[in-house]
């Protein structure tokens, strides 16, 4: 079925005790077993189930189904935030002296997990260039396990080129991982080699600024054994036996090579089965049944708002690029962007983050984050309401200047997030706002 239908569909079939045609809230933390034998097979992974909300719900189950059914991923893994959604992916296939490749043009929250928090675990991070195919190459040696970036890098708007990256990668025997919340509706990396999606849902998927949340998505079609690669042994999280779980082999026990696509190519859920059965169980950070409802709700309006947030956002890139006030503009909609060509082959619909420097540098810019007044000045993204922030004082703050310039953000950098409000009263704001500031 189309991705429209599966929004409001895919996860959920009525069920014959209430007949609710909406998905039904469990807000409930655990669940009764049917005799002990049953919950010691749970407890075993034998039998799938329900068992404790840390680890499952089924509300949560059909947000997990769907967002997989839309994307074409095997399956997905909710948790409690973004940030949640990127550590686990990580801390699931890497471990003291290993390191991961990314761009550091990516979200300052993420920006810091990797310069700090990650580093802290003995993981290194090597920093490259995503339009210079050349320093990811530089970048990977033995002990690399992932290449990891963003759609519409936030907030430079970088689009990478998927195809070429995921080839680098898969080269190396090491899976690519992108960070797909600036553009939910608007692009499937998995078409394009990702073997891992993250999302936090706290932006557009949710849509209305009310819930935290993240999703891992996995393709299953990674090689975790590396026969396909010819790295046999990289990844011995999946292969090798775990002493946690008696010594169950991950891989294997979840199908080992017997489950295919339509085209033969082997898929198997370990990726996802360990974040929910290792990383879940261990550290906790579970989604709220309650807040995987709200997105639930947003997923059935998700394309409705993408279209229309995309739709606004060019319309007023456009007329920032005209405003004598304005310096600069960064839209991967425009023509002028750098990253404009990967734009138009990979998304559909530019996204909703415009950057710009405002005449007067950052003394105009503070003048203009007060004399907003239908937009909000609030860190946020993916919000109905239309919000605007200055990134290197709030969500970019804790970077050095070397690390600002390398996430391409200057100190006049003003980043709106457009909403639903009617485009021309967005204009309206603008003008009257850039008038009063400069
Ligand atoms: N990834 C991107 C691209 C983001 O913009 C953000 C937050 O702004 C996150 C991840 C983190 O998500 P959360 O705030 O849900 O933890």
């Amino acid at each position: 079925m189309h991705r429209d239908t599966l929004a409001v569909h895919a996860g959920h079939q009525v069920d014959k005790d209430t007949n609710s045609r909406c998905v039904p809230l469990y807000q409930t933390s655990a669940f009764t077993f049917d005799s002990p034998e049953h919950a010691s097979s749970l407890f075993k992974l034998e039998t799938p189930g329900n068992i404790y909300t840390r680890l499952m719900n089924p509300t949560t189950d059909v947000l997990e189904k769907r967002l997989s059914a839309m994307d074409g991923a095997l399956c997905g893994v909710a948790v409690a935030s973004g940030q949640a959604a990127i550590t686990m992916a990580v801390m699931n296939i890497t471990q003291v002296g290993q390191n991961l490749v990314s761009s550091p043009a990516i979200y300052g929250g993420t920006s810091n997990l990797f310069h700090n928090t990650v580093k802290r675990m003995g993981i290194d991070i090597h920093w490259a260039d995503m339009n210079d195919l050349a320093t990811i190459e530089a970048g990977i040696d033995e002990n690399t396990r992932l290449i990891y970036c963003e759609t519409i890098g936030n907030p430079k708007n970088e689009v990478p080129d998927f195809e070429k990256i995921a080839e680098i990668a898969h080269r190396h025997g090491i899976p690519f991982v992108v960070d797909n919340t600036c553009a939910p509706s608007g692009c499937n990396p998995f078409l394009y080699g990702a073997d891992i999606v993250v999302y936090s849902m706290t932006k557009y998927i949710g849509g209305h600024g009310t819930s935290m949340g993240g999703m891992i998505l996995d393709s299953g079609k990674f090689d975790w054994t590396g026969k396909k690669y010819g790295t046999v042994g990289k990844f011995p999280e999946f292969t090798e036996p775990d002493p946690s779980y008696h010594g169950m082999i991950f891989y294997d026990h979840f199908g080992g090579d017997s489950q295919k696509d339509e085209n033969g190519n082997v898929l198997n859920p370990c990726f996802n089965a360990r974040i929910r059965t290792c990383l879940l169980r261990d550290m906790g950070p579970c989604l709220s049944p309650f807040n995987s409802w709200l997105f639930i709700q947003g997923v059935e309006t998700l394309s409705l708002r993408w279209k229309r947030i995309c739709e606004t956002s060019l319309k007023l890139a456009q007329w920032l690029e005209q405003n004598p006030y304005v310096t600069w503009v960064n839209y991967p909609g425009l023509p002028s962007h750098p990253s404009h060509a990967n734009a138009v082959k990979y998304l559909d619909g530019f996204g909703g983050i415009i950057g710009f420097g405002i005449q007067g540098g950052i003394e105009s810019g503070k003048r203009f984050l007060q004399n907003v007044k239908l937009l909000s000045h609030v860190t946020n993204i993916g919000d109905s309401h239309s919000l605007v922030a200055h990134p290197a004082s709030t969500t970019h703050q804790q970077l050095s200047e070397e690390e600002l310039a390398a996430c391409g953000i200057t100190h006049d950098f003003i980043r709106i997030a457009v909403g639903l409000e009617d485009a021309d009263d967005l204009i309206a704001d603008l003008e009257q706002a850039l008038k009063a500031s400069v």
